[in-house]
Protein backbone atom coordinates (compact mmCIF):
# COMPACT_ATOMS: atom_id res chain seq x y z
CA UNK A 1 0.00 0.00 0.00
CA UNK A 2 1.21 3.52 -1.09
CA UNK A 3 1.93 5.79 1.84
CA UNK A 4 1.13 9.08 0.30
CA UNK A 5 -2.23 10.83 1.07
CA UNK A 6 -5.54 9.82 -0.07
CA UNK A 7 -6.91 10.92 -3.26
CA UNK A 8 -10.64 10.61 -2.53
CA UNK A 9 -13.33 9.67 -4.88
CA UNK A 10 -15.00 13.28 -3.96
CA UNK A 11 -14.49 15.47 -1.48
CA UNK A 12 -15.48 18.69 0.13
CA UNK A 13 -14.29 21.76 -1.27
CA UNK A 14 -14.98 25.10 0.48
CA UNK A 15 -15.10 28.30 -0.86
CA UNK A 16 -13.91 30.88 1.09
CA UNK A 17 -17.20 32.63 2.20
CA UNK A 18 -18.56 29.76 3.94
CA UNK A 19 -16.79 30.71 7.61
CA UNK A 20 -18.02 34.55 7.09
CA UNK A 21 -21.90 33.12 6.88
CA UNK A 22 -21.58 30.39 9.64
CA UNK A 23 -19.75 33.43 12.11
CA UNK A 24 -22.78 35.52 10.94
CA UNK A 25 -25.24 33.34 12.45
CA UNK A 26 -23.45 32.65 15.49
CA UNK A 27 -23.05 36.62 15.96
CA UNK A 28 -26.85 36.91 15.29
CA UNK A 29 -27.45 33.96 17.76
CA UNK A 30 -29.57 32.40 14.68
CA UNK A 31 -28.37 28.74 15.81
CA UNK A 32 -32.02 27.20 14.63
CA UNK A 33 -33.79 25.09 11.75
CA UNK A 34 -34.97 28.26 10.40
CA UNK A 35 -33.43 31.94 10.10
CA UNK A 36 -31.99 34.39 7.75
CA UNK A 37 -29.59 32.36 5.85
CA UNK A 38 -32.20 29.28 5.25
CA UNK A 39 -34.39 32.34 3.32
CA UNK A 40 -31.58 33.72 1.78
CA UNK A 41 -30.04 29.57 0.64
CA UNK A 42 -33.54 29.22 -0.79
CA UNK A 43 -33.78 32.38 -2.77
CA UNK A 44 -30.04 31.41 -4.23
CA UNK A 45 -31.30 28.16 -5.08
CA UNK A 46 -34.29 29.45 -6.84
CA UNK A 47 -31.85 31.99 -8.50
CA UNK A 48 -29.59 29.48 -9.57
CA UNK A 49 -31.90 27.10 -11.22
CA UNK A 50 -35.22 29.21 -12.21
CA UNK A 51 -37.19 27.25 -9.78
CA UNK A 52 -39.86 29.08 -8.19
CA UNK A 53 -39.88 28.11 -4.84
CA UNK A 54 -37.72 26.33 -2.64
CA UNK A 55 -37.95 24.61 0.65
CA UNK A 56 -33.92 23.91 2.39
CA UNK A 57 -34.39 20.68 4.25
CA UNK A 58 -32.51 18.17 6.31
CA UNK A 59 -31.52 16.32 3.65
CA UNK A 60 -32.02 15.15 -0.43
CA UNK A 61 -33.85 11.66 1.11
CA UNK A 62 -36.01 14.01 3.25
CA UNK A 63 -36.91 16.35 0.45
CA UNK A 64 -38.47 12.88 -1.90
CA UNK A 65 -40.26 11.62 1.26
CA UNK A 66 -41.93 15.11 1.32
CA UNK A 67 -42.18 15.20 -2.15
CA UNK A 68 -44.02 11.50 -2.07
CA UNK A 69 -46.34 12.62 0.67
CA UNK A 70 -47.52 15.55 -1.24
CA UNK A 71 -48.63 13.54 -3.98
CA UNK A 72 -50.43 11.40 -1.76
CA UNK A 73 -48.40 8.66 -2.30
CA UNK A 74 -49.70 6.08 0.35
CA UNK A 75 -49.86 2.01 1.49
CA UNK A 76 -50.18 -0.08 -1.53
CA UNK A 77 -49.75 2.76 -4.24
CA UNK A 78 -46.39 2.33 -6.82
CA UNK A 79 -44.36 4.45 -7.91
CA UNK A 80 -41.81 4.07 -10.70
CA UNK A 81 -38.20 4.78 -9.97
CA UNK A 82 -34.64 4.15 -11.86
CA UNK A 83 -32.91 1.53 -10.57
CA UNK A 84 -29.21 2.57 -11.18
CA UNK A 85 -29.27 5.00 -8.21
CA UNK A 86 -28.80 5.36 -4.39
CA UNK A 87 -30.82 3.95 -2.23
CA UNK A 88 -32.02 6.99 -1.02
CA UNK A 89 -33.99 7.50 -4.31
CA UNK A 90 -36.06 4.04 -3.46
CA UNK A 91 -36.03 4.36 0.40
CA UNK A 92 -39.05 7.05 0.88
CA UNK A 93 -41.11 5.31 -1.23
CA UNK A 94 -41.31 2.55 1.45
CA UNK A 95 -41.67 4.78 3.96
CA UNK A 96 -44.86 5.57 2.88
CA UNK A 97 -45.67 2.00 2.43
CA UNK A 98 -45.81 2.16 -1.11
CA UNK A 99 -43.77 -0.05 -3.35
CA UNK A 100 -41.12 0.62 -5.94
CA UNK A 101 -41.37 -0.42 -9.61
CA UNK A 102 -37.88 -0.31 -10.59
CA UNK A 103 -36.72 0.77 -14.45
CA UNK A 104 -34.18 -0.06 -16.36
CA UNK A 105 -31.34 2.33 -17.64
CA UNK A 106 -30.89 3.14 -21.43
CA UNK A 107 -27.09 3.12 -22.96
CA UNK A 108 -26.39 6.88 -23.70
CA UNK A 109 -26.86 8.59 -19.95
CA UNK A 110 -27.29 5.67 -18.02
CA UNK A 111 -30.66 7.00 -16.70
CA UNK A 112 -34.33 5.83 -16.59
CA UNK A 113 -34.96 4.17 -20.40
CA UNK A 114 -38.32 5.80 -21.39
CA UNK A 115 -38.76 2.95 -23.48
CA UNK A 116 -38.68 0.94 -20.69
CA UNK A 117 -40.56 3.32 -18.38
CA UNK A 118 -43.77 3.04 -20.38
CA UNK A 119 -43.59 -0.71 -20.84
CA UNK A 120 -43.94 -0.80 -16.90
CA UNK A 121 -47.11 1.72 -17.14
CA UNK A 122 -48.65 0.08 -19.66
CA UNK A 123 -48.08 -3.12 -18.24
CA UNK A 124 -49.25 -2.06 -14.47
CA UNK A 125 -52.13 -0.36 -15.89
CA UNK A 126 -53.50 -3.37 -17.67
CA UNK A 127 -54.01 -5.03 -14.12
CA UNK A 128 -55.90 -1.86 -13.64
CA UNK A 129 -53.86 -0.07 -11.29
CA UNK A 130 -52.06 3.24 -11.48
CA UNK A 131 -48.40 4.32 -10.84
CA UNK A 132 -48.73 7.26 -8.69
CA UNK A 133 -45.28 9.04 -9.79
CA UNK A 134 -42.29 8.87 -11.43
CA UNK A 135 -38.69 9.45 -10.44
CA UNK A 136 -35.73 9.75 -12.97
CA UNK A 137 -32.26 9.98 -11.56
CA UNK A 138 -29.41 12.39 -13.15
CA UNK A 139 -26.65 9.72 -12.55
CA UNK A 140 -23.35 11.21 -11.49
CA UNK A 141 -24.62 14.59 -13.03
CA UNK A 142 -25.45 13.35 -16.60
CA UNK A 143 -29.28 15.01 -17.20
CA UNK A 144 -31.60 12.27 -17.60
CA UNK A 145 -33.75 12.01 -20.92
CA UNK A 146 -36.31 14.07 -19.75
CA UNK A 147 -38.06 15.27 -22.54
CA UNK A 148 -39.27 11.47 -23.33
CA UNK A 149 -40.19 10.93 -19.88
CA UNK A 150 -42.27 13.87 -18.93
CA UNK A 151 -43.98 13.22 -22.12
CA UNK A 152 -44.76 9.32 -20.94
CA UNK A 153 -46.08 11.34 -17.59
CA UNK A 154 -48.15 13.50 -19.29
CA UNK A 155 -49.57 11.06 -21.71
CA UNK A 156 -50.41 8.96 -18.90
CA UNK A 157 -51.15 11.58 -16.67
CA UNK A 158 -48.30 10.65 -13.81
CA UNK A 159 -46.54 13.00 -11.80
CA UNK A 160 -42.69 13.28 -12.35
CA UNK A 161 -40.27 13.78 -9.15
CA UNK A 162 -36.72 14.50 -10.43
CA UNK A 163 -33.90 13.62 -8.33
CA UNK A 164 -31.61 15.91 -8.85
CA UNK A 165 -29.42 15.14 -6.05
CA UNK A 166 -26.36 14.72 -7.66
CA UNK A 167 -26.65 17.10 -11.12
CA UNK A 168 -27.10 20.81 -9.30
CA UNK A 169 -25.12 22.68 -12.03
CA UNK A 170 -26.49 20.50 -14.97
CA UNK A 171 -28.99 21.50 -17.90
CA UNK A 172 -30.83 20.71 -21.12
CA UNK A 173 -30.57 23.04 -23.18
CA UNK A 174 -30.36 25.50 -20.50
CA UNK A 175 -33.08 24.82 -18.64
CA UNK A 176 -31.31 23.44 -15.11
CA UNK A 177 -31.90 20.19 -13.43
CA UNK A 178 -34.16 20.27 -10.41
CA UNK A 179 -36.92 22.42 -12.63
CA UNK A 180 -38.42 20.13 -14.96
CA UNK A 181 -40.56 17.83 -12.25
CA UNK A 182 -43.61 18.78 -10.56
CA UNK A 183 -41.22 18.49 -7.36
CA UNK A 184 -37.71 18.28 -7.54
CA UNK A 185 -34.85 17.45 -5.09
CA UNK A 186 -31.60 18.59 -4.49
CA UNK A 187 -28.59 17.09 -1.92
CA UNK A 188 -25.87 19.10 -0.52
CA UNK A 189 -24.69 15.82 1.44
CA UNK A 190 -20.83 16.02 1.96
CA UNK A 191 -19.53 14.12 -1.02
CA UNK A 192 -21.98 16.14 -3.46
CA UNK A 193 -20.86 18.90 -5.68
CA UNK A 194 -21.41 21.76 -3.08
CA UNK A 195 -22.23 20.42 0.70
CA UNK A 196 -23.64 21.97 3.62
CA UNK A 197 -22.33 18.52 5.33
CA UNK A 198 -25.43 17.26 4.83
CA UNK A 199 -28.73 19.00 4.03
CA UNK A 200 -31.20 19.21 0.38
CA UNK A 201 -33.96 20.94 -0.87
CA UNK A 202 -37.14 20.67 -2.21
CA UNK A 203 -37.81 22.92 -5.24
CA UNK A 204 -41.03 23.16 -7.11
CA UNK A 205 -42.77 26.09 -9.38
CA UNK A 206 -46.02 25.45 -7.37
CA UNK A 207 -45.90 27.56 -4.17
CA UNK A 208 -48.40 25.44 -2.45
CA UNK A 209 -46.08 22.13 -2.72
CA UNK A 210 -43.32 24.46 -0.84
CA UNK A 211 -45.55 26.03 1.79
CA UNK A 212 -47.01 22.35 2.64
CA UNK A 213 -43.50 21.47 2.90
CA UNK A 214 -42.45 23.82 5.02
CA UNK A 215 -45.58 23.31 7.42
CA UNK A 216 -44.16 19.36 7.31
CA UNK A 217 -40.73 19.67 7.61
CA UNK A 218 -40.96 21.84 10.75
CA UNK A 219 -43.48 19.36 12.84
CA UNK A 220 -46.62 20.08 11.13
CA UNK A 221 -47.26 22.67 13.67
CA UNK A 222 -51.35 24.09 13.48
CA UNK A 223 -51.08 28.04 13.81
CA UNK A 224 -52.22 28.45 17.60
CA UNK A 225 -50.20 29.47 20.47
CA UNK A 226 -49.76 26.17 21.86
CA UNK A 227 -48.52 23.09 20.13
CA UNK A 228 -51.44 22.17 18.25
CA UNK A 229 -50.77 19.23 15.55
CA UNK A 230 -53.87 17.75 12.85
CA UNK A 231 -51.65 16.46 10.80
CA UNK A 232 -47.93 13.84 11.12
CA UNK A 233 -44.99 15.91 10.74
CA UNK A 234 -41.58 15.88 10.44
CA UNK A 235 -38.50 17.34 11.84
CA UNK A 236 -36.67 18.17 8.06
CA UNK A 237 -35.79 21.85 8.35
CA UNK A 238 -32.01 22.63 7.26
CA UNK A 239 -30.37 24.48 10.25
CA UNK A 240 -29.68 28.12 9.86
CA UNK A 241 -25.77 27.20 10.69
CA UNK A 242 -25.74 25.27 7.72
CA UNK A 243 -27.64 27.33 4.94
CA UNK A 244 -24.35 29.73 5.82
CA UNK A 245 -22.58 27.20 4.53
CA UNK A 246 -24.70 26.91 1.50
CA UNK A 247 -24.77 30.15 0.74
CA UNK A 248 -20.74 29.97 0.53
CA UNK A 249 -21.09 26.86 -1.59
CA UNK A 250 -23.44 28.66 -4.04
CA UNK A 251 -20.79 31.81 -4.96
CA UNK A 252 -18.81 29.14 -6.30
CA UNK A 253 -21.18 26.17 -7.35
CA UNK A 254 -19.96 27.21 -11.15
CA UNK A 255 -16.40 27.04 -10.83
CA UNK A 256 -17.19 23.84 -9.17
CA UNK A 257 -19.05 22.32 -12.26
CA UNK A 258 -15.97 23.42 -14.86
CA UNK A 259 -13.56 22.38 -12.49
CA UNK A 260 -15.30 18.86 -12.70
CA UNK A 261 -15.91 19.20 -16.07
CA UNK A 262 -11.88 19.52 -16.71
CA UNK A 263 -11.49 16.57 -14.45
CA UNK A 264 -13.77 14.45 -16.50
CA UNK A 265 -11.79 16.29 -19.83
CA UNK A 266 -8.31 14.42 -17.92
CA UNK A 267 -10.04 11.16 -18.08
CA UNK A 268 -11.27 11.64 -21.44
CA UNK A 269 -8.15 12.39 -23.34
CA UNK A 270 -6.16 9.92 -21.29
CA UNK A 271 -8.56 7.21 -22.98
CA UNK A 272 -9.15 8.73 -26.25
CA UNK A 273 -5.67 8.36 -26.51
CA UNK A 274 -5.19 4.63 -24.99
CA UNK A 275 -8.73 3.73 -27.47
CA UNK A 276 -7.29 4.69 -30.42
CA UNK A 277 -3.45 3.83 -29.69
CA UNK A 278 -3.40 0.80 -27.50
CA UNK A 279 -6.89 -1.22 -28.89
CA UNK A 280 -8.41 -0.28 -25.68
CA UNK A 281 -12.40 0.30 -25.80
CA UNK A 282 -12.98 2.70 -22.47
CA UNK A 283 -16.56 4.29 -22.39
CA UNK A 284 -18.28 7.10 -20.82
CA UNK A 285 -21.67 8.93 -20.30
CA UNK A 286 -22.70 10.54 -23.20
CA UNK A 287 -23.80 14.19 -23.67
CA UNK A 288 -26.67 13.99 -25.84
CA UNK A 289 -27.19 17.07 -27.87
CA UNK A 290 -27.94 20.25 -25.88
CA UNK A 291 -27.31 18.22 -22.67
CA UNK A 292 -24.76 19.86 -19.91
CA UNK A 293 -23.71 17.46 -17.29
CA UNK A 294 -22.16 18.99 -14.26
CA UNK A 295 -19.75 15.82 -14.64
CA UNK A 296 -20.11 15.21 -10.91
CA UNK A 297 -18.37 12.19 -10.82
CA UNK A 298 -16.40 10.68 -14.07
CA UNK A 299 -17.21 6.86 -14.82
CA UNK A 300 -15.66 4.72 -17.07
CA UNK A 301 -16.89 1.74 -18.46
CA UNK A 302 -14.78 -1.08 -19.38
CA UNK A 303 -16.45 -4.50 -20.63
CA UNK A 304 -12.94 -6.69 -20.47
CA UNK A 305 -13.91 -8.58 -23.61
CA UNK A 306 -13.17 -5.32 -25.88
CA UNK A 307 -10.23 -4.59 -22.90
CA UNK A 308 -8.09 -6.90 -22.92
CA UNK A 309 -9.36 -8.82 -20.03
CA UNK A 310 -9.02 -5.48 -18.02
CA UNK A 311 -12.17 -5.55 -16.16
CA UNK A 312 -13.58 -2.49 -13.30
CA UNK A 313 -12.00 -4.62 -10.81
CA UNK A 314 -8.27 -5.19 -11.53
CA UNK A 315 -8.70 -0.96 -12.15
CA UNK A 316 -10.22 -0.59 -8.70
CA UNK A 317 -7.76 -2.74 -7.34
CA UNK A 318 -4.42 -1.13 -8.93
CA UNK A 319 -5.96 2.15 -7.58
CA UNK A 320 -6.09 1.17 -4.32
CA UNK A 321 -2.57 -0.01 -4.00
CA UNK A 322 -1.70 3.49 -4.91
CA UNK A 323 -3.87 4.63 -2.01
CA UNK A 324 -6.64 6.11 -4.74
CA UNK A 325 -10.41 5.70 -4.10
CA UNK A 326 -11.96 4.76 -6.87
CA UNK A 327 -15.59 2.71 -6.17
CA UNK A 328 -17.90 0.30 -8.51
CA UNK A 329 -21.42 2.28 -9.85
CA UNK A 330 -24.36 2.12 -7.63
CA UNK A 331 -25.55 -1.18 -7.38
CA UNK A 332 -28.63 -1.59 -9.39
CA UNK A 333 -32.48 -1.18 -6.58
CA UNK A 334 -33.61 -4.35 -8.16
CA UNK A 335 -30.18 -6.45 -7.19
CA UNK A 336 -30.48 -4.98 -3.69
CA UNK A 337 -31.07 -7.74 -1.31
CA UNK A 338 -33.42 -5.16 0.78
CA UNK A 339 -35.52 -4.99 -2.81
CA UNK A 340 -35.96 -8.71 -3.47
CA UNK A 341 -38.90 -9.65 -5.38
CA UNK A 342 -39.57 -6.39 -6.61
CA UNK A 343 -40.81 -5.30 -10.10
CA UNK A 344 -38.55 -4.84 -12.84
CA UNK A 345 -38.56 -3.52 -16.08
CA UNK A 346 -35.46 -4.00 -18.38
CA UNK A 347 -33.18 -5.52 -20.57
CA UNK A 348 -30.47 -5.90 -18.35
CA UNK A 349 -28.36 -2.51 -19.24
CA UNK A 350 -27.79 -1.29 -15.69
CA UNK A 351 -26.61 -5.07 -14.79
CA UNK A 352 -24.10 -4.33 -17.60
CA UNK A 353 -23.08 -0.84 -15.94
CA UNK A 354 -22.46 -2.24 -12.43
CA UNK A 355 -20.66 -5.11 -13.98
CA UNK A 356 -18.00 -2.93 -15.92
CA UNK A 357 -18.17 0.66 -14.51
CA UNK A 358 -15.83 2.47 -11.77
CA UNK A 359 -16.20 5.44 -10.88
CA UNK A 360 -12.94 7.34 -10.39
CA UNK A 361 -11.79 10.75 -8.28
CA UNK A 362 -13.80 13.70 -9.40
CA UNK A 363 -13.02 16.18 -6.89
CA UNK A 364 -13.41 19.82 -7.84
CA UNK A 365 -9.72 19.87 -5.45
CA UNK A 366 -7.73 17.43 -7.45
CA UNK A 367 -4.25 18.91 -7.82
CA UNK A 368 -2.38 18.83 -10.63
CA UNK A 369 0.27 16.14 -8.37
CA UNK A 370 -3.16 14.16 -7.94
CA UNK A 371 -3.87 14.00 -11.49
CA UNK A 372 -0.58 12.73 -12.05
CA UNK A 373 -0.31 10.21 -9.47
CA UNK A 374 -4.04 9.03 -10.72
CA UNK A 375 -2.20 8.42 -14.44
CA UNK A 376 1.25 6.71 -13.49
CA UNK A 377 -1.38 4.03 -11.88
CA UNK A 378 -4.08 4.33 -14.92
CA UNK A 379 -0.47 3.10 -17.26
CA UNK A 380 0.04 0.38 -14.71
CA UNK A 381 -3.12 -1.23 -15.99
CA UNK A 382 -3.60 0.45 -19.95
CA UNK A 383 0.02 -0.31 -21.29
C1 LIG B 1 -27.13 11.75 -2.38
C2 LIG B 1 -28.32 11.27 -3.07
C3 LIG B 1 -29.60 11.31 -2.49
C4 LIG B 1 -29.86 11.61 -1.05
O1 LIG B 1 -29.41 12.76 -0.58
P1 LIG B 1 -29.05 12.90 1.00
O2 LIG B 1 -28.91 14.38 1.12
O3 LIG B 1 -27.79 12.15 1.21
O4 LIG B 1 -30.19 12.37 1.78
C5 LIG B 1 -30.70 10.93 -3.25
N1 LIG B 1 -30.55 10.51 -4.50
C6 LIG B 1 -29.34 10.43 -5.09
C7 LIG B 1 -29.28 9.98 -6.50
C8 LIG B 1 -28.20 10.80 -4.41
O5 LIG B 1 -27.00 10.68 -4.99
Amino acid sequence: MSNKPKIWLSSPHMGGKEQEFVKEAFETNWIAPLGPHVNAFEQDLCNYTGAKHAAALSSGTAAIHLALILLGVGKGDKVLCQSMTFSATANPIVYQGATPVFIDSEEETWNMSPEHLEEAIVSIMKEGEKPKAIIPVHLYGMPAKMKEILEIGKKYDIPVIEDAAEALGASISGKKCGTFGIMNILSFNGNKIITTSGGGALLSDNEKFIEKARFLATQARDDAPHYQHSEIGYNYRLSNVLAGIGRGQMQVLDDRVSQRRKVFDFYKNYFDEKNKNKGYNVRFQTEPEGFFSNRWLTAVFIDPEKNKGVNREKLRLSLEKENIEARPLWKPMHLQPVFKGTDFYGDGTSEKLFDDGLCLPSGSNLTHDDLERIKAALDEIFV
